[in-house]
């Protein structure tokens, strides 16, 4: 059960595809390939598959549940035989040893063993610091990895206080990272997007980001007032008061030169899922949404975004330029109306700041590492080739499964040829 925590390169079939994150993209690019028979290696760098979609609430365009559907994929890669999944891994590197392809997989390993941990809860309650939590929900299904205390690296000042407290000696504060080398035939990289934290992007600050509770991330409002939170109306992160105006801001680093000069694609569409969210339990709400091109290129999309205007969404085509905290008035917004070109203000209660998903790199994915004759061929799916939602993600990862299938026929056929 918890082979899913360790790697050494005996494990691996030397034909294997590697697989780099473990999302939506990464999970089906994996199922793929083992129903063509072919061996994979997923690694995941954290503690569970499934990516961002594991944090969302529902997916547009269906408002379906999105854990369930990602959870039953995760399941299906754990319990394949062709696909070793490796957690808290990622790849550092890409090499040969003059015959065949390695990689190097770095494994960091939690200092709460997992499958010792008792989850009683003493670690916690003897930490001075409050750095030891409960996992959140997310990762206590986790078929590979029982419920488990985790430690928040960012608190922890590595005192000892909670191994001394754990009655099963589960804690090993001196546990440091692992790099394997394992040989792979080819590399899929489905790395997905770093989603901006509070405070980010950095060089806009006139987005007013991580400033004030009340101006937060699409991610941070998906936690707060998912629809499945139970929460029949919006109140403020600050001090809990009853929300009448809320305000969703577009573009906010992105297709922007300073941060993301991309469309990210898919925050016109969640910040209208959220929207719709708050107007079905809240029809009296107030709701705003600021935009510079409203996108919804998908299957049933453009009707998702209609729907919300009939329900009472306001849309305005306008750049934000500025988000601040206004005292008793709320959060501030000012912004130019493309209509008619004048600049105005508005206050709100609570401002949802868009800002933009950033690509994320492809660890070893060097010219050099990729070039010659023994490197392994890489492949990339998900948001991490493109910008693209979680329907997206999914056919792009049978795509790429099946182009990396076709080149291992082919380049097997040309071997039998010889
Ligand atoms: C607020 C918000 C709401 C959204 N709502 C919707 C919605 O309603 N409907 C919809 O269709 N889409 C929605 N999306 C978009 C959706 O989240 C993405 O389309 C989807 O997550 C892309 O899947 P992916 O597998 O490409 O990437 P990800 O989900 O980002 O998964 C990538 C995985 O790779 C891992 N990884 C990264 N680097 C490494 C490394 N070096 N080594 C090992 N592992 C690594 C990560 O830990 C992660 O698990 C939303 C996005 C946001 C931000």
């Amino acid at each position: 059960m918890l082979s899913a925590l360790n790697l050494s390169a005996s494990q691996v079939d030397p034909r294997s595809v590697l697989i780099v994150g473990g999302g939506v993209s990464g999970m089906q690019a994996a199922l793929s390939l083992a129903a063509l028979g072919v061996p994979v290696l997923l690694v995941e760098k954290n503690a569970h598959l499934g990516g961002q979609v594991m944090r969302l609430d529902k997916v547009y365009p269906t408002d379906h549940c999105a854990f369930c559907p990602a959870w039953s994929t995760a399941k299906a890669c754990y319990e394949s035989p062709l696909i070793k999944v490796v957690l808290h891994a990622e790849l550092t590197g890409l090499s040969t040893d003059g015959e065949q392809a390695l990689a190097e997989v770095t494994l960091r390993r939690p200092a709460i063993d997992p499958a010792s941990c008792l989850f009683c809860g003493s670690c916690a309650e003897a930490c001075p610091r409050k750095a030891v939590l409960r996992r959140d929900p997310i990762m206590t299904w986790d078929p590979a990895l029982p419920p488990a205390m985790r430690i928040d690296e960012a608190l922890c000042d590595k005192c000892g206080a909670c191994a001394k407290a754990c009655p099963v000696q589960a804690i090993d504060l001196g546990v440091k990272p692992v790099t394997v080398s394992v040989p792979v035939a080819d590399v899929i990289y489905a790395t997905g997007f770093a989603e901006p934290r509070p405070g980010e992007p950095e060089h806009a600050p006139e987005f007013g980001s991580g400033s004030h509770p009340d101006i937060c991330t699409a991610m941070e409002f998906e936690a707060w007032h998912g629809e499945s939170r139970g929460q029949d109306r919006l109140t403020t992160r600050s001090d809990g008061r009853p929300v009448r105006r809320v305000a969703f801001v577009q573009c906010a680093g992105a297709r922007d030169v300073r941060h993301l000069p991309y469309c990210a694609a898919v925050c016109c569409m969640h910040a209208m899922k959220q929207a719709r969210w708050l107007k079905r339990r809240q029809p009296d709400l107030d709701i705003t949404l600021f935009y510079n091109d409203l996108r919804a290129p998908g299957a049933g999309q453009e009707a998702y975004v209609r729907a919300g205007e009939v329900e009472g969404i306001r849309l305005v085509r306008s750049r934000p330029g500025l988000v601040k905290e206004a005292g008793k008035l709320g959060i501030g917004l000012r912004y130019e109306d493309a209509a008619t070109g004048s600049a105005l203000g508005e206050h709100f209660d609570m401002v949802v700041v868009n800002g933009g998903l950033a690509q994320c790199p492809l660890p070893g994915h060097t010219p050099a590492a990729s070039a010659g004759p023994l490197a392994p061929v890489t492949l990339a799916c998900g948001f991490c080739a493109e910008p693209v939602d979680v329907a997206g993600a999914v056919i792009q990862g049978v795509a790429t499964a099946a182009a990396a299938a076709m080149r291992r026929r082919s380049a097997e056929s040309v071997g039998g040829d010889a």
